[in-house]
């Protein structure tokens, strides 16, 4: 039994059942016991790996599709260069590296980091030593000023509700406990305001899910973009429309049953880019568009070209196989899909116009 179980037994036997978002919350940001508060769980040794850890040319290219938002948009002086779940910092440490061409950008930009984990903040601030550095606990703490943010695997972290389709309602799935064991258990069924528009494309049994925080969240990126100006850049795995329990736990690389292991794998959900996208009104939000097409438009087969002509052997081999991984459609290139967020008025980022 992880240190977590107990925490949350005694937290059903007060209040009852906990929402699955509130299970998660717990797993993945409980002060001594979460996932992300206690360790660093990224890379080869860690439980999984993300695009920016896979290969140097991802942070590069959405680092240059943010500058030249930049540039497009009149170079706004200054501006926040920001990233809610930097995880490593390796994503904002490529964006860096890779604009620092770029006349102005650096001098007008203000490195802003969300980071719920004071252990991956500590990642971060070494990684980025560098740089001039500010972290934020919640996007609503940004400054009002133009923002240029990237987030990628952000939204797949943040807490769900799962509800089964009643005849006419919807059951919330729980977590309860019995004779000291934690399963899930669904609630009586009842309507969902928030859920009237699924009545119609599913059918008793389906299973939706909610992402309450990413709404939340949305609206204070798309709200400072429309005013202030500026692009943000939302990479993750999921689809148009959520259908289904998409909720995940992975540890060691490998899958395992959600309730197993609670604090001690990593939890995640599909992330539903319709949901994201009616969030973002009245800013402007792109097609969404699959991360192989996105990275392709940007240039990453001659950005690949470029970066193998000074290898040989095992590392060129390791090239090939991350430049495969990030593009092919097999891989992440169309589980991973993108959205950008701009101002009505102006062009959106590179890389989401066919
Ligand atoms: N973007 C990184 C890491 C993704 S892992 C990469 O691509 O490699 C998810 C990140 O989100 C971690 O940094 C985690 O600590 C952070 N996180 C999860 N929930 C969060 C929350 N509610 N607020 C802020 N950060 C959060």
């Amino acid at each position: 039994m992880t240190p977590l179980v107990p925490v949350l037994l005694r937290r059903i036997a007060a209040d009852g059942p906990l929402s699955v978002a509130q299970f998660m919350a717990e797993c993945l940001l409980h002060p001594e016991h979460g996932y992300y508060t206690t360790r660093d769980p990224l890379g080869a040794a860690g439980d999984f790996t993300t695009a920016p850890e896979i290969s140097q040319m991802f942070g590069e290219l959405v680092g240059l599709a943010l500058a030249q938002a930049w540039l497009d948009q009149g170079r706004p002086a200054p501006f926040a260069l920001a990233e809610p779940g930097p995880g490593r910092g390796t994503l904002m440490a490529d964006m860096l590296r890779a604009t620092a061409g770029v006349p102005g950008f650096h001098a007008a930009a203000q490195v802003r980091l969300i980071e719920a984990s004071p252990t991956l903040r500590a990642r971060q601030r070494a990684t980025l030593a560098a740089h001039d550095v500010t972290w934020h606990d919640t996007l609503d703490a940004l400054p009002q000023m133009p923002l240029f943010l990237v987030a990628n695997e952000f939204f797949d972290a943040l807490p769900i509700r799962q509800f089964r389709r009643a005849p006419d309602g919807w059951s919330e799935i729980r977590v309860a406990a019995r004779d000291g064991a934690l399963l899930f258990a669904a609630a009586p069924p009842v309507p969902q305001t928030a859920l009237a528009h699924r009545l119609r494309d599913t059918r008793p049994g389906d299973i939706v899910e909610l992402c309450p925080s990413a709404a939340a969240a949305v609206q204070a990126i798309a709200a400072r973009i429309q005013t202030h100006g500026g692009a943000a850049i939302i990479i993750d795995y999921g689809d148009w429309r959520s259908l289904g329990d998409t909720l995940q736990a992975v540890r060691g690389h490998a899958s395992e049953p959600v309730l197993a292991n609670p604090g001690q794998a990593d939890l995640t959900a599909h992330v539903d880019f319709e949901a994201l996208s009616a969030a973002a009104a009245p800013a402007r939000v792109t097609p969404m568009t699959a991360q192989g097409v996105f990275l392709a438009r940007l240039g990453i087969a001659e950005r690949a070209r470029l970066l193998a002509r000074a290898m040989t052997g095992a590392a060129l081999d390791q090239h090939h196989a991350a430049f495969q991984r990030l593009t092919d459609p097999g891989e992440m290139g169309s589980l991973f899909k993108t959205i950008a967020i701009h101002p009505q008025g102006a062009p959106a980022p590179p890389g989401y116009d066919p």
